[in-house]
């Protein structure tokens, strides 16, 4: 077989085959097709596209690739979640450890952020001590023991994935359906769960900016991992403005403190009771996502989310004090604010100039080398819907250097938009794929 053939079939719109998947997966892995080649292949794909048996075979190419990950040491059923990333989205921080108080094991593979998105590795980074970086055992034996572990991306897991992905992100074809479902898919399969919650995104700062899009992707995702045996539902979540108020790695952190003790944003409560639902629900513990759902809201209730993420964070080296006194995280020394004009009502607040407001304060990573300032952030005082008087504080600025916060302040200013007349909050939950 030669891969000048696989292109050229694609590029002439033909389907390829499985044997002609598996061929250009095993030789990139290998090193033995160079870049230039696959970079066509993935640009014949973005125009071509491919159908849902392809997608399937390219899903579970890049699965075998590597090792899956072995939880059978972990007992009962082992339900992971996915965000297909956002602005200000701290919603692992939240659910994981309202999950595992209601008995259902959270064994999760978690990123870092690129770009204006952040990742939780490096949210749960703003925890002194904390590290990701665990064996295998460890992470199994903490999930035995307190119910919750996360680790970072083993190498040896969907490697192909790493190598496509990195290739894609500067060959300008990331935001192809197929190849998105697959690479979130192989990764998620390959960390080894019995069921699988995803979290669709739709909007601006979203790789989906529609709800079309959004449900189409979800769809995609669904039928991989039905195909491939596991329990799998998606629910498609608002992002044309920020989830919760906090957007920065220590403030969400803050943020999502907030939210285990009951004091947290109506928007991220909402997403993670309803992540949350199905992800106990598919382990068994509840009836019915209703049933679920109250369980869960007890876990806030009583205090016990709240201390089984104290647990976590000391089992993987930081304080639990710094849970029940996030005081401690770490703090940024300059402020701004952003105000309003005039009486007003936000209408609309464009999330990706948010995150890259964020980003531009030192929140963010431009190259996977970049050292991220944990402490800066943006603090939406001011969501879409709530009414503003003049001189009122829409947002605030959290930096560590003026003249960053400068640069960032206009593209916050940006990202808003106003209107004299009342405008109706925006609906989270966009819809249930299952
Ligand atoms: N996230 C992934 O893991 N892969 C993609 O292709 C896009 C988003």
């Amino acid at each position: 077989m030669l891969m000048v053939d696989i292109i050229r079939n694609k590029r002439d719109g033909k389907k390829l085959s499985k044997e002609e998947i598996d061929f250009f997966i095993n030789g990139y892995v290998k090193g033995e097709i160079p870049d230039y080649q696959v970079s066509a292949l993935m640009m014949a794909i973005f125009f071509r596209g491919m159908d849902d048996e392809e997608t399937g075979q390219l899903t579970q190419a890049m699965l075998h690739s590597g090792e899956k990950l072995d939880l059978s040491a972990v007992k009962g059923f082992k339900v992971d979640k996915h965000s297909t990333g956002g602005v200000g989205d701290k919603t692992s921080l939240v659910l994981t450890p309202m999950v595992a108080s209601c008995g259902v094991p959270v064994a999760k593979m978690s990123g870092r952020g690129l770009g204006h998105t952040g990742g939780t590795i490096d949210k749960l980074e703003s925890f002194k001590g904390f590290s990701t970086s665990i064996t295998n055992e460890q992470f199994i034996e903490n999930v035995n023991k307190i119910g919750i572990s996360i680790m970072g991306q083993t190498k040896d897991l969907a490697p192909a994935d790493k190598l496509l992905y990195a290739l894609r992100d500067v060959t300008a074809t990331v935001d192809n359906m197929s190849l998105i479902a697959s690479s979130i898919m192989s990764k998620k399969l390959a960390a080894g769960a019995d069921g699988i919650v995803l979290d669709v995104k739709s909007g601006s700062g979203a790789f989906m900016k529609t709800d079309e899009d959004a449900f189409e992707l979800a769809n995609k995702m669904v039928a991989i991992g039905k195909h491939a045996g596991v329990k799998v539902m998606a629910v498609i979540s608002d992002m044309d403005q920020p989830l919760g108020r906090a957007v920065g790695n220590a403030m969400e952190v803050k943020e999502a403190i907030e939210t285990l003790k009951g004091n947290g944003p109506e928007d991220l409560h909402e997403l993670c009771l309803t992540l949350g639902s199905y992800m106990v629900s598919f382990a068994g513990k509840a009836d019915s996502p209703e049933a679920a759902r109250a369980m869960l809201e007890e876990t806030i209730a009583n205090g016990s989310a709240l201390d089984k993420l104290a647990d976590f964070i000391e089992a993987q080296g930081g304080r639990r004090e710094d849970v029940y006194n996030p005081d401690n995280l770490p703090k940024a020394s300059l402020t701004m604010t952003l105000t309003a004009d005039s009486d007003c009502y936000v209408s609309s607040i464009m999330s990706e100039d948010v995150g890259i407001a964020s980003l531009l304060l030192g929140g963010g990573r431009r190259s996977k080398e970049d050292v991220i300032d944990l402490s800066v952030g943006i603090y939406l005082n001011k969501k879409v819907g709530e009414k503003c008087a003049a001189g009122e504080t829409v947002a605030t600025l959290y930096g560590n250097d003026e003249a960053k916060m400068k640069e960032a302040y206009e593209r916050l200013r940006s990202a808003y938009d106003f209107s004299k007349d009342s405008v109706s909050k925006r609906k989270l939950i966009k819809g249930i794929v299952e």
